[in-house]
Formats: structure tokens, C-alpha cells, sequence
């Protein structure tokens, strides 16, 4: 088929506005009449710079992140080893920073301080399930609180809430809190967090929804993504960072002291403080990935002219219309769509549900009349199963459509 005929709903790198990937073939033979293709140039050149600080500098509009060098601005970083690197980054980060701090004090008595020291996890799906296990890994269970495990909340057993706060267990002393960890949208789950939580160095995944709604930045130590879902393509992830975090704001760990206390020293290439310091350019960054980020950006704050609101305002009022429409045809036929997640807590792009219970011989039928109608993507996570439609920002709102329509007809045939 035509790519023009396909809607995809896919949960894997996400499509790219076709104007963006119109310049891009052209781009990646001849950049900006140099001769050379973006992928050949230098990530040192002049251009790659300037292709850098254009997407720092739209990242910043749109999600209105402080620009100083005192402790209220944040860092943007572009790095690799996707949002699953940086399950072990924030790890690595902030306990160096919360050993650092409290080595500034306190010389004697270390290990029996560090024996307190604990990471809170608020895990709500399959994303944060897997971060906490990573830092358990890195660092070691007994410094792994789980402030809530939603799969606890459901008779089912499942993921598919987020357990009301006056339930969490956040570790009592604030001061032996490195960080707060949250996945802000569980893409296989199908959960968002309707409003941020809160708790000390509270770190978010927002690989799955970022740039689709604003984010009260300032309330957060780290922010990170993959680019792939909302952003462009895969092989970069965004980290933002409070300078509070960064030396000359923060102290940190001598690696030597990490190693007395048998704690990690993180991979160069994951580190922050070495990261910035190199303007994102520590080592070779895929700059075409930047780039394809910039141009996405760009566009989405051409959509939003008004600067009195936040810059992403626009795009969220579509993320938001799109997935009102869809839940709403699912809620009108409750006899062949169930919903996972509760409505509370349901995400506005991964829509994730049921047909006739799990019926598998329904969900088959599903899946193919979607592929014959050119809606692809559709079908679930394989460790969760059922059917799954990923909204993110490059599914128009044509394609929704078609799917609602789709989801009309099919429910009304049964
Ligand atoms: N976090 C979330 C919310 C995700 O959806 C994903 C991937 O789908 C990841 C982390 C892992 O990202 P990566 O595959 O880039 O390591």
C-alpha cells in the first residue's frame, strides 16, 4: 500500500510528520548546501552546533525550562543508550550526589549513614517495574523502597491503576531519600499519572508522553525520555537536569569513597556532570537524531504562536481530543470494549483494551479487519496482550478518526 493510506498506532518509534521526513531524505544527502550529508558531518562542525543549540533552545520554549547557570536552570543532554540507560543514570547520579552532600559533613560514621540511604519507586506499570529492578540491581534491594505497587491495587493483579496517595509508602526520612522515581505515562500499560506526584529528587520517565502536555519542570531533579515516541527517532534521549544536581551547585562522590562503600561508579558515558560539561559532545552524537528532534520541535511550537502559555499547549488541547474521542467510542459499546486501566488513571497515548473480555477469536477478527481497512499497529504489548493504540503527537487526528470509525462499525457488527 500507499504510505498515505496507512494509519499506524504503533507503540515502537513512532512516525514522523511527512514534511520532516520530506527534508530529512534531502538533508541526508546535502545538508544546508555544504555537499556534505548530515550524517558525515562532524558532531564538532559549526553545524552540528548550531543544529544542537536549536533543539535545546525549542525544548526549552516548549516545556519552559529555566536557562541559568545558578541552581534554579536546568541542563538539556542528549544522550545514548536509550530510556533504559537511563534506569541506571539517575541511579548512578544521585546517590553519587546524596553520598557527596553528606560526605561534605560528616567524615566518620559514613557506612552505618549510607545503610539508611534509599531510593523511593512508585511503580505503576511495566516501565517502572524495570527501573526499579535496575536499581535494585545497581546498588542492591535493601536500598529499593516501593512506595506503591499498583498491580497490588487491582483484583486482578494487574497494572492498570495508580493507588491513592494516602496509601503510599514513601521512605519516612526525607533526608535519606536520593531520589523519587516515577514513570509520568506506562506505554504497555496503558497508565498516566494525571498529575505529577511529588516527593525529595523526584525523577521522571516521560519517554512515552513527552512534548504532549506541559511539565512544572522546577518541581523535578531529572526528566528523561526517549526520543522515539514523541520526539523523532531512535538512538538519542533526553535528559533535562537541575543545576542543583551539577557541580559547582552539587558535590559529589569522589569515586574512590563510592568504592569503600561498595557503591556503583557509573559508565562515563552515562554521566551527567561529564555530559554537560561537554555540551552534550563528550563523545560522537548522532546529530541527524538532533536534528530530526529540532525540526519536530519547531514545528510544534509554529503551532503554538502564543507565548503567554505554555508552548506545548496547543499540541496537548490535540493529544487530548484525540484520545477523548477514542475512549469515548470504546465507553459507548461496554459489551465489546473494556477499558484496562481505570478511568481515573487512563492514558492519553496508549489507549489499551479488551474485546469481549480477551476474547481471543474477537481481538483476531479485530486485528484483521483493521489491517484490511489500512489501521495498523493496533495489536498490544505480547506480555500483556489484547489490542493497543498508541496516540503520539504524529497521528493525525484523520487517522483517529478512521480508527473511531473502525471501532464504530466493528463494535456494532457484533
Ligand atoms: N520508558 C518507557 C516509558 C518506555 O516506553 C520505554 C520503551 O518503550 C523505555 C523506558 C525504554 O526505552 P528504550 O527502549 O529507549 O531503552
Amino acid at each position: 500500500p500507499d504510505r498515505s493510506e496507512i494509519a499506524y498506532f504503533g507503540a515502537g518509534p513512532a512516525p514522523l510528520p511527512t514534511p520532516v521526513l520530506e527534508e530529512a531524505s534531502q538533508v541526508l544527502l546535502n545538508y544546508n548546501n555544504t555537499g556534505i550529508g548530515l550524517t558525515e558531518l562532524s558532531h564538532r562542525s559549526p553545524e552540528a552546533n548550531a543544529i544542537l543549540s536549536h533543539t535545546q533552545t525549542g525544548l526549552r520554549r516548549l516545556l519552559d525550562i529555566p536557562d541559568s547557570d545558578g541552581p534554579d536552570g536546568y541542563q538539556i543532554l542528549f544522550l545514548q543508550g536509550g530510556g533504559s540507560g537511563q534506569f541506571s543514570a539517575v541511579v548512578y547520579h544521585l546517590i553519587s550526589v546524596w553520598i557527596g552532600e553528606l560526605a561534605k559533613t560528616k567524615q566518620q560514621g559514613l557506612d552505618a549513614e549510607v545503610a539508611k540511604m534509599r531510593l523511593d519507586y512508585l511503580v505503576t506499570g511495566s516501565w517502572s517495574l524495570k527501573a526499579s529492578q535496575e536499581a535494585a540491581r545497581l546498588i542492591g534491594p535493601e536500598h529499593v523502597n516501593i512506595v506503591t505497587d499498583a498491580r497490588k491495587a487491582r483484583d486482578d493483579g494487574k497494572f492498570g491503576s495508580i493507588p491513592s496517595r494516602d496509601t503510599w509508602k514513601p521512605t519516612p526520612h526525607k533526608d535519606d531519600v536520593a531520589l523519587t522515581y516515577y514513570c509520568d505515562n506506562e506505554t504497555v500499560d496503558g497508565v498516566e499519572f494525571p498529575t505529577a506526584p511529588s516527593g525529595p529528587n523526584l525523577v521522571a520517565d516521560m519517554s512515552s508522553n513527552f512534548l504532549s502536555r506541559p511539565v512544572d519542570v522546577r518541581a523535578h531533579a531529572a526528566i528523561f525520555g526517549g526520543a522515539q515516541k514523541n520526539v523523532g527517532t531512535t538512538g538519542i534521549t533526553i535528559a533535562i537536569i537541575s543545576n542543583r544536581l551539577l557541580p559547582p551547585h552539587a558535590t559529589l562522590a569522589e569515586p574512590q569513597l563510592l568504592r569503600k562503600l561498595h557503591l556503583p561508579n557509573g559508565p562515563i558515558v552515562l554521566d551527567y556532570p561529564t555530559i554537560s560539561k561537554n555540551n552534550s559532545l563528550y563523545n560522537t552524537l548522532p546529530i541527524f537524531d538532533v536534528w530530526i528532534a529540532g525540526q519536530v520541535m519547531q514545528r510544534l511550537l509554529d503551532q503554538s504562536p502564543d507565548t503567554n502559555t505554555p508552548r506545548i499547549t496547543a499540541q496537548q488541547a490535540t493529544s487530548n481530543h484525540k484520545s477523548t474521542l477514542l475512549y469515548g467510542v470504546l465507553d459507548t459499546y461496554p459489551e465489546t470494549y473494556t477499558v484496562v486501566p481505570d478511568a481515573s488513571v487512563r492514558s492519553r497515548m496508549n489507549l489499551c483494551f479488551r474485546i469481549r473480555g480477551g476474547d481471543s477469536a474477537a481481538e483476531q477478527a479485530f486485528l484483521k479487519g483493521a489491517t484490511q481497512r489500512g489501521l495498523l499497529g493496533l495489536k498490544g504489548h505480547r506480555s500483556v496482550g489484547g489490542i493497543r493504540a498508541s496516540n503520539y503527537n504524529a497521528v493525525p487526528v484523520e487517522a483517529v478518526e478512521k480508527l473511531a470509525k473502525y471501532l464504530t462499525d466493528f463494535a456494532r457488527e457484533q
